[in-house]
């Protein structure tokens, strides 16, 4: 008789996970997995010497490899966790070594870019679950990763119209065990709140710290020691990491240049308002943007 199985054996979802990078959000995924108990074995491939003595050395994953074919071979779930910019190559190196029945996913930020790049190479019998966690903080690398990134924090999965019930709800539960509420949407809904919840903030910190930079060095002093009243909030965001938010740019043109279009519209308004000296309108705009702060924190995700 099949001996039953302990608790611990139940909550195991994959036999073996490969990420291909292991920087902060893949280490933070492999953390949380670990957490979750959803994982026997974890495999990254990271083109960075030092990220993969680093991933190993936390115990973040059992091994380390800057072999593709090695990373995913055997392995039932392949998370790419590079910028959006690699994916198409990445794709097509891992295609041939994939084994049927495997679950690819990623976390890219922006999703039908990624989705075009990577699903003309996922072969047949091989599922494609687009993915991206609305969670990260502005630091990179293995060293950066956190059990507990997606607690509370929401992941969005953009399934594919051939994507099997199943296979989504596999994803869906994982990343639920993960600690994160999931949510499913079209890619290019995805890509327009993505937008302007995420990428014209990050355009408008890198903007404001970019405009304090060329300021004359005198000014420079003063804007570093005073930071405290708003810049440095700015800073935060315009610290995170210039390679992974070139690529989102580049990925997500169309739909930030379209509400790019319209904040400039509401800018201009507001040097209106300001040269006018019209403060009912100011005040009224700023009790407004007051509000949505207020419904942030009640939704818990300050
Ligand atoms: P990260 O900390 O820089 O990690 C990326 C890792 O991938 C680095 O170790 C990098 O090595 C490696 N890498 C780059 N190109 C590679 C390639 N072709 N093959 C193998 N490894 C490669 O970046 P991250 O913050 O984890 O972001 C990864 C992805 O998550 C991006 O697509 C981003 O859009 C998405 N995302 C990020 C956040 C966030 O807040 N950070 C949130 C949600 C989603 P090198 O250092 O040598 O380049």
């Amino acid at each position: 008789m099949p001996k039953a199985k302990t608790k611990a054996q139940k909550a195991v979802m994959f036999d073996r996970v490969a990420f291909i990078g292991i920087g902060h959000i893949g280490s933070s995924m492999a953390l949380a997995m670990r957490r979750a108990g959803v994982v026997e074995s974890i495999i990254a491939c990271d083109r960075s010497a030092k990220h993969r003595k680093a991933a190993l050395k936390l115990k973040i994953v059992d091994e380390v490899t800057a072999d593709y074919a090695k990373a995913v071979k055997g392995a039932d779930l392949v998370v790419i966790a590079t910028p959006v910019g690699t994916n198409a190559a990445i794709a097509k190196a891992i295609a041939p070594h994939l084994k049927p029945g495997t679950i690819v996913t990623d976390v890219g930020s922006v999703k039908q870019v990624v989705i075009a790049a990577i699903t003309p190479h996922i072969p047949k019998g091989v599922y494609f679950v687009p993915g991206h966690p609305l969670a990260g903080t502005e630091h990179s690398g293995p060293e950066a990763g956190l059990a507990d990134l997606f607690d509370g924090r929401w992941a969005v999965l953009t399934p594919l119209p051939r994507t099997p019930a199943k296979v989504l709800a596999k994803v869906s539960t994982l990343w639920k065990r993960m600690g994160a509420n999931v949510d499913t949407m079209t890619p290019a809904h995805h890509d327009r709140v993505l937008a302007i919840t995420s990428h014209l903030p990050h355009l408008c910190a890198f903007t404001v710290v970019g405009t304090a930079t060329d300021l004359a060095e005198d000014l420079k002093q003063e804007v570093i020691k005073y930071s405290a009243s708003g810049f440095r909030d700015f800073t935060r965001v315009a610290a995170s990491d210039p390679v992974m938010w070139r690529d989102i740019f580049l990925a997500n043109r169309e739909a930030v240049l379209e509400i790019l279009q319209r904040f400039t519209e509401d800018l201009a308004g507001m040097q209106k308002h300001i040269r006018r000296g019209d403060g009912a309108a100011l005040e009224k705009m700023f009790t407004r943007t007051r509000a949505i702060r207020r419904g942030i924190i009640e939704a818990k995700q300050a």
